[in-house]
């Protein structure tokens, strides 16, 4: 895959300070000016939050419980900006949502979930903002499909924002256990791998779904080298109107800020020096990894051709059912994660088996 060449602005340029991790926190939902400010006072007492969110439309699955306060959260917003030295952020899925938010001076708009994944929406969302110079931060899709991501992330860039950042929360899978929405690591990593200089935030309350799953996301985001979290505090998240159990106290939060181990990328040059040699050790190993798939597959290729010549069928059950309780029984004894070596097992068939059927459909062309 290409990498993009989109230039996205450094976080820095949001908060004009380059605090690492970027901490951005508040209710799931603006439920009262009482409730909003109190959380806005406590919040603005830990350092290291930086920006204040809060839903104000809110994007529920079923009609008719609490969507959202509206336009008069934003005020409590402007209040919130006045009193504390937080930036605020709102959710807005519509044009009229962005042309409120702006009239009401919000510092940062983000793009929900649900929204990401519908394009005309997107696009509506990115002419609407054209020409305007506002951070925006864009969710990932429900639905683990890293393009309609991207396409999102094109679309506002085309439209002339520069201070993209995306944010990280889990995608819905039917099974996610234990978390509410399924991290799926691998799909942020290749998205800064693919867009190199986008900030990455991740959100935990939405990961998690329960408070308990918090600083355990919160942590390996960072060590994953995520750039910000976003999460979600309430002053009493038992009575939250929306997503109770994933709040939490502002206490908690600093609790939590507190117990997160922040690792640099680089560290001295002796570390550095270690960890060269370290990866370097990975490099070669992971080239005679390579060479020793070569060699499986080659071999899998002449069974298939012996298979083929002497009409048996790709497919010996039990051989492979053999191979697996030996393979797995040794990668356990070596120390190996048994459901990491069973997946391992099944790409590698499943590839010898796609292999063999091109022999057969190969040789039965000619
Ligand atoms: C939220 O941030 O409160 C929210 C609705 O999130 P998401 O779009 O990730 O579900
Ligand atoms: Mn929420």
């Amino acid at each position: 895959m290409v990498k993009s060449k989109l230039h996205i602005d450094p976080l820095k340029g949001w908060t004009n300070q380059s605090d690492f991790p970027l901490i951005i926190s508040g209710p799931c939902s603006a439920e009262s000016e009482i409730q909003v400010m109190e959380t806005a006072r406590k919040l603005a007492k830990i350092p290291e939050v930086k920006i204040f969110r809060a839903g104000i439309w809110k994007p529920r699955t079923r009609p008719g419980s609490f969507e959202g306060v509206g336009v008069k959260g934003l005020k409590w917003l402007q209040k919130v900006k006045q009193e504390t030295n937080l930036l605020t952020a709102v959710e807005v899925a519509s044009q009229k949502h962005v042309e409120e938010a702006l009239k009401h001076q919000v510092d940062i708009l983000w793009i929900g979930a649900r929204t990401v994944v519908n394009p005309f929406s997107i696009q509506e969302l990115a002419s609407s903002v054209e020409g305007v110079d506002i951070p925006i931060m864009i969710k990932n899709p429900v639905n683990p499909d890293l393009s309609l991501w991207i396409g999102a992330i094109e679309r506002f860039h085309m439209a002339g924002i520069k201070r993209i950042a995306a944010v990280h929360r889990g995608f819905y899978l039917f099974d996610k256990s234990p978390y509410r929405n399924a991290p799926m690591w691998e799909i942020p990593i290749e998205l800064k791998r693919q867009i190199p200089g986008l900030p990455i935030i991740c959100d935990p309350s939405h990961i998690g779904g329960e408070r308990e799953l918090l600083p355990e996301i919160a942590q390996k985001a960072l060590d994953l080298e995520m750039d910000g979290l976003m999460l979600e505090v309430h002053p009493n998240p038992d009575d939250a109107l929306t997503d109770p159990q994933q709040q939490i106290k502002p206490n908690e939060l600093s609790q939590l800020l507190k117990s997160l181990v922040i690792r640099r990328e680089t560290g001295n040059t002796e570390f550095q020096g270690k960890l060269d040699e370290l990866r370097s050790e990975i490099d070669k190993i992971d080239a005679e990894l390579i060479q020793i798939l070569t060699n499986r597959m080659q071999l899998v290729d002449e069974i298939g051709n012996y298979k083929k010549d002497n009409n048996i069928t790709i497919l010996q059950l039990k051989r492979w059912s053999n191979i697996v309780k030996d393979r797995l029984a040794r990668g356990v004894r070596s120390g190996i994660n048994k459901d990491f070596l069973q997946k391992l097992l099944e790409i590698v068939h499943t590839e010898s088996i796609r292999r063999q059927t091109d022999i057969y459909n190969k040789n039965s062309e000619e």
